[in-house]
């Protein structure tokens, strides 16, 4: 996967006709890690058509991005391929078995609410905001600029495109993808969204603010790599 890049930052914001989709079932083939019953989490599916789609000329028309709740106690990482009929292949998967449903932490959340969704693109001075907040924090941002980015759905929402940036700074992360020239090699991964804990009011995956979700890509292979950090 993975032809031509875009890195325009964007936000997903919900709009009933959007091209894109938000949560709604696991319905791609692959999204059940092998031996196991329980399905990923689908978080956000893209319209590669879309131009502000970090990705096109991909063979899919979506690109989704599942993260494995259940698995890993909501700490999980897996890295999978998009397949041309929109299945998708798990390379690989940290934990193996699904959670105890006693012990995680999202005891009657099968799937989140399904969304349509649009993309907008940020301005110029959301940009230079979030280049500041990204630098120092968005806690030290002016009270405009703060005010920017809550309006765009930078600081808790979700964002597509631009940079993955925690608060140590690039994700870190090595590819598990045995056919790839950089596998297992310490990488950086090319950034496709970043999902906030309330990435949408009323809704909270975690339940813990300073946890997001990052999407990349590897910048060799093109598969997909979920992981969650601290932002
Ligand atoms: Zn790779």
């Amino acid at each position: 996967m993975r032809k031509k890049w875009n890195n325009e930052p964007s936000t997903f914001l919900v709009s009933k006709n959007g091209r894109h989709q938000f949560g709604g079932k696991a319905t791609h083939k692959g999204a059940i890690p092998r031996g196991c019953k329980v399905p990923m989490h689908l978080i956000l599916s893209l319209n590669t058509k879309d131009p502000l789609c970090p990705v096109d000329e991909i063979e899919a028309k979506e690109l989704p991005l599942y993260y494995p709740l259940r698995y890993g106690m909501g700490g999980g990482e897996v890295q999978y391929q998009v397949c041309k009929d929109s299945s998708i292949r798990i390379t690989y998967i940290d934990a193996q078995e699904p959670d105890d449903p006693a012990d995680h932490p999202y005891p009657n959340q099968d799937c989140l609410p399904e969304m349509r969704g649009v993309l907008r693109a940020m301005s110029y001075e959301e940009i230079r905001a979030a280049a500041y907040a990204d630098l120092y924090s968005d806690r030290k941002c002016s009270p405009r600029d703060k005010k920017l980015l809550a309006h765009a759905g930078w600081t808790d929402g979700i964002r597509v495109g631009g940079e993955l940036l925690t608060c140590r700074g690039e994700v870190g992360w090595e590819c598990k993808n045995s056919k790839c020239k950089i596998f297992e090699r310490p990488s950086v991964l090319k950034a496709l969204a970043v999902v906030a804990d309330s990435p949408i009011k009323g809704i909270e995956i975690f339940g813990c603010s300073d946890v997001v979700i990052f999407f990349g890509l590897c910048r060799a292979c093109g598969q997909v790599v979920a992981v969650n950090r601290c932002s």
